[in-house]
């Protein structure tokens, strides 16, 4: 088995495992849990711990309309069978002739493009498939990245998350790969380089908008990435 090496910070574990965040930030943390028993771990952890307190809580006031509300969200939810393999969505990609397993719950973001042929592509030979969040501040690009890819150097206004499913990439600070979950805040400015052996396909989240810098930046136009 392969080392992850990359994780969420331990106070996105937590507020994930609380229920306090978004969708955006849901779904990549998902993603790495699905590749990653450590952090799989710490979220169950957590989840006890939470558990714990509220079987413990003297006197828990609660609107009336708590209970309906619950049974309205779970109405129609089907339990995960302990068999259930995560990772067990295939993506057709021109990089893997026997296609890339993501996780199955980003079935639901891409029911009609599975195979990478039919995602958008930029100047670059870049493909890329846009995910929109109910938050708006948010926004998603699933990317596939031909072999030995140099991307523009960029920084960015917000957050950025990336999360690899197929191949890695590198940059100034390390290089990264399956399962690894990459979280860049705006001091950052890096100039990623996609594995030359494998490529990548990655997710990538992020609030703001990319800046991207240097002379590809220059000709890059951003509206059709
Ligand atoms: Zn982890």
């Amino acid at each position: 088995m392969h080392n992850i090496n990359w994780h969420p910070s331990s106070e996105m574990l937590l507020n994930h495992a609380m229920g306090n965040t978004n969708e955006a930030e849901s779904l990549i943390i998902s993603s790495h849990i699905a590749y990653c028993s450590v952090c799989k771990a710490e979220v169950a952890k957590y989840e006890n711990i939470g558990g714990f307190y509220l079987k413990n809580h003297e006197e828990l006031n609660v609107s009336k309309s708590l209970w309906n509300n619950l049974l309205g969200k779970l109405d129609g939810v089907e339990q995960d069978s302990k068999e259930t393999n995560f990772v067990d969505y295939k993506i057709k990609s021109r990089l893997n002739e026997n296609g890339v397993r993501v996780p199955s719950f980003l079935y639901h973001y891409l029911p009609n493009a599975s195979d990478t042929k039919n995602w958008n592509s930029t100047i670059n030979n870049v493909k890329y498939f846009n995910i929109n969040f109910k938050e708006n501040s948010y926004k998603g690009k699933l990317l596939e990245i031909p072999p030995g890819k140099v991307m523009p150097k960029h920084s960015h206004e917000g957050l950025e998350a990336t999360m690899v499913f197929h191949g890695g990439y590198s940059d100034e600070v390390g290089s990264y790969n399956k399962g690894d979950l990459v979280i860049l805040d705006d001091n950052d400015e890096h100039s990623p380089v996609s594995s030359e052996q494998t490529g990548c396909i990655c997710l990538v989240v992020y609030s703001g908008s990319l800046k991207f810098k240097g002379i590809l930046g220059s000709i890059l136009n951003l509206s059709k990435f």
